[in-house]
């Protein structure tokens, strides 16, 4: 029963009584109360009591344009006048889906020829689960059904994109994973890597540990490898370098899909337009969505390969139907907005912002090493992470897991700042947007916060 009784008569007082957050704490949530946000401009955002904050995670890693664009509201009005909803089930389409299928198979990566959309992350890499194992009996190996996914790794929170995730808090008590799932090490080398080995030395491990697995479990047994190229809930982990290559090549040698989840890397965000670009590697599938539409609308978009399509294709000739889709598959409205959401990316080069913006950021957020409090910085393009340990000497975190970052949130939002905080990082994926004055904005009020909470 709800115990905040300071809130009643008031918009939170209602949210406490009816609402289950995600993520959140529901009994602390019950005496904390929310945060409730009201409107949004450019990189701001403002809650109810006009308070603004510079909204430096782009809301969750999503909002490429920023808060406020126009023609965003303009491309769903106009779509919602002239045809708001319609499927695409049995042969019936309608020319957003069509056109947005076009734009993807344009600017991804030359191997994509073939899209299918979902409604969020999590359902695009459910699906993804389903297209491998169908494309997998169809072409005659129906024992390759299990995933390789990385510890810490965040692929959603359905039954099965959950047991591809790597966290412990969405398998704990919700008896995940239930599909075969093996989950490797972490490929960042101050998380995982042994006292005094080289990034090479690490890298070479990761692959032998990747190989080592695979052979135990017979390379006809395994079939898909996934990973974030740049891996964001676990903390902006960035790979060492050759592992990528490595992977794929290991894909390759013993007949396993490869699939990059892009849903944040994706559109910008590393500075180049993909997460595989950035990279440089190959990928069979690839899933995007957040930054897709800015997040204006709930869309999801995975690219495969020509090969990957023949086999399905083939074999929905065979069995009558790929019996699969959402009522929402390809929504008009959250396709029309996409297509101009990539129209505006495209148009002010935000990919090229997402560089030149980043690397100011970077070398900025790069002094607060010095701080006291902060073990590592580190990033790539406009998404990086704070680290803040209790002895700078050692990569070990605080006792009490989460403690700092707490405080660092609250003295962030009184520096009228939204940070991320995972654990005791401060996590920034400020919108694409961006200038760099803006940037420098966000380091200041990093700073201010860790000085508060030091
Ligand atoms: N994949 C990655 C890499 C993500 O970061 C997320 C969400 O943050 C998802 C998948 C799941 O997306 P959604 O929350 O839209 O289900």
């Amino acid at each position: 029963m709800s115990t905040g009784n300071q809130f009643s008569n008031s918009l939170a007082a209602a949210d406490i009584a009816t609402g289950l957050h995600p993520y959140t704490n529901a009994r602390l949530h019950e005496t904390k109360g929310p945060l409730i946000m009201e409107r949004g401009e450019g990189i701001y955002v403002y809650d109810i009591s006009g308070k603004q904050y510079i909204e430096s995670f782009a809301g969750l890693w999503s909002v490429a344009i920023g808060f406020s664009e126009p023609r965003l509201v303009e491309a769903a009005t106009k779509q919602m006048q002239k045809l708001p909803f319609y499927h695409t089930f049995n042969h019936i389409s309608h020319e957003p889906n069509i056109r947005l299928a076009e734009k993807l198979v344009e600017i991804s990566p030359e191997q994509f020829t073939r899209v299918s959309f979902t409604n969020s992350g999590s359902e695009a890499n459910d699906t993804v689960i389903k297209m491998v194992w169908y494309v997998n009996n169809a072409r005659g190996k129906p024992e390759k059904k299990k995933f390789l996914a990385r510890t810490k790794g965040y692929h959603g929170v359905t039954m099965a994109s959950g047991s591809l995730t790597g966290l412990l808090n969405n398998h704990r008590d919700f008896d995940l994973p239930i599909i075969p799932v093996i989950h490797l090490t972490t490929p960042h080398l101050r998380t995982s890597g042994h006292d005094g080995e080289t990034e090479a030395e690490f890298t070479a491990r990761l692959l032998k540990e990747i190989e080592d697995t695979i052979l135990a479990e017979g390379p006809e047994t395994i079939a898909a490898f996934i990973g974030e190229p740049l891996m964001a809930a676990a903390g902006v982990l960035v790979p060492p370098a050759g592992y990528w290559q490595g992977v794929e090549a290991l894909c390759r040698k013993y007949d396993i899909f490869l699939i990059a989840d892009e849903v944040v890397n994706g559109f910008g965000r590393l500075g180049t337009m993909f997460g595989s670009t950035y990279f440089r590697f190959k990928p069979d599938i690839m899933v995007t969505s957040k930054q897709l539409t800015s997040s204006y609308m709930p869309l999801a978009a995975i690219l495969f390969t020509e090969e990957i399509y023949d086999i399905l294709a083939d074999n929905t000739a065979k069995i009558g139907t790929w019996g699969h889709g959402y009522t929402t598959t390809g929504h008009p409205v959250a396709t029309a907005v996409a297509l101009e959401n990539l129209k505006i990316i495209e148009e002010r080069d935000l990919v090229g912002n997402a560089a030149r913006v980043g690397k100011v950021f970077m070398e900025n957020l790069q002094q607060l090493s010095s701080h006291c409090l902060v073990g590592d910085v580190r990033g790539v393009g406009l998404m990086a992470a704070v680290e803040m340990v209790p002895d700078k000497s050692s990569r070990k975190g605080f006792s009490q897991f989460g403690k700092a970052g707490g405080k660092a949130f609250a003295s962030a939002l009184q520096n009228n700042l939204i940070v991320r905080v995972l654990g005791d990082q401060l996590i920034f994926c400020p919108p694409l947007i961006i200038t760099e004055e803006q940037a420098l904005e966000v380091v200041a009020r990093a700073r201010t916060t860790l000085e508060e909470v030091a």
